[in-house]
């Protein structure tokens, strides 16, 4: 192997902190012998802090009505070729009872950005939630928000929040949004979720349109220096009504390769295998824990609306009942060594 390479995912493992250049040098100069080596120091790194066990988020998508027309997206408010649904609290709060039978301890809520649910809607749905599980982390994905809705969530209970930063370069941000939506207010949010107190989850599309070698490294740099305890990390995978609809998917092997380098940038990230990189290859999500990721985010979305929360074409499970889900993923992941567990799986800062 290139010997440079070689200095770089060692120095990367020992001191999980590199250059712009230099994660920029790992992406350009990627090899099948590198990924391997990635691959192998990343899940021996996750095995040292999680051992074989896998958590499991169950998520359900309660509304596909959006405010926001993200190019790239699914359910985009100028999609109007979809059925719009939103679910009522009592339906999201089965959902949860369901997911609770069924082992998990963890809900993620998300939906697009629909104004329906406002604060008082959402804090009471919360803390419903809450005192009835609170075994349970409530993690909520409901894009941006003001810092005082934030705060009331958070004091309802929910502990979690998802907010991918989809890209730390803000002329890429401005390639794959509307002028209306802002690159510095979603860098905001994720810092003012940071001084609330949740747990945070940033993350980005592997393939994304306009994305470069350079974007890629910035964004590395930017995990490194903002270490979310979650990093959402998928392919991007083209939708047929958005305006990226022509735009070639991101690959199995670049989102192994990040995740990978991800899982030694921060050790102890809560890193899914996730439902895009399952929908790209059958066995994505085994793949992607055999890389260095150790969460699976099966779908506890009502079997009726599950095909309306297309992001994008073709995305698996959306026939299954949240059981076959949770025992297809007992399953796959036992074949390839791996647990799941009933565990709220929170993250392990203090096993380095
Ligand atoms: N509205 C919330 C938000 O903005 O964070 C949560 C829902 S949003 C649909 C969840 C994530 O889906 C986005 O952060 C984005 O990275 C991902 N996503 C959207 N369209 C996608 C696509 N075509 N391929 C892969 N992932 C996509």
């Amino acid at each position: 192997m290139d010997g440079k390479l070689l200095e770089l995912i060692e120095r990367l493992e020992r001191e999980h902190s590199l250059s712009v250049d230099e994660y920029e040098y790992l992406i350009v100069n990627k090899t099948d012998e590198a990924q391997a080596l990635l691959a192998e120091k990343a899940s021996a790194v996750s095995r040292r802090i999680y051992g074989n066990e896998i958590f499991l988020r169950g998520i359900v998508e309660f509304s596909n009505i959006c405010k926001n027309d993200c190019y790239y997206c699914g359910i985009r408010r100028s999609n109007a070729n979809l059925e719009r649904y939103r679910l009522s609290p009592d339906e999201i709060f089965r959902c949860c009872e369901e997911g609770y039978e069924l082992g998990l301890r963890t809900f993620v809520l998300q939906s697009g950005e629909d104004p329906y649910y406002t604060d008082d809607i959402l804090a009471d749905l919360v803390s419903k939630i809450h005192g009835r599980f609170p075994d349970c982390a409530i993690t909520l994905s409901l894009g941006e928000r003001s810092r005082e809705s934030y705060q009331r969530l958070f004091d309802a209970g929910a502990n979690r929040y998802l907010l991918r930063h989809e890209t730390a370069d803000k002329a890429h941000y401005e390639k794959l949004h509307p002028a209306e939506m802002s690159f510095d207010n979603r860098m905001h949010c994720l810092q003012v979720l940071r001084e609330i107190g949740y747990d945070v989850g940033a993350g980005f599309m592997v393939g994304s349109p306009y994305q470069t070698t350079r974007t890629l490294a910035e964004d590395l740099k930017f995990l490194e220096d903002f270490k979310p305890e979650m990093c959402g990390i998928g392919p991007f995978i083209p939708h047929k009504d958005t305006p990226f609809r022509d735009v070639p998917a991101g690959t199995l092997d670049w989102t192994l390769y990040f995740l990978s380098i991800i899982r030694l940038i921060h050790p102890p990230v809560l890193l899914p295998a996730t439902t895009a990189l399952g929908t790209i290859d059958p066995r994505g999500r085994e793949k992607g824990v055999e890389a260095g990721a150790n969460v699976i985010m099966p779908n506890l979305s009502p079997t009726e609306v599950r095909e309306q929360y297309k992001l994008y074409n073709d995305k698996i499970c959306t026939g299954d009942e949240s059981a076959q889900c949770r025992h297809c993923l007992d399953l796959r992941m036992s074949t390839i060594g791996y647990q799941i567990v009933t565990d709220r799986g929170d993250i392990r800062k203090e096993v380095i």
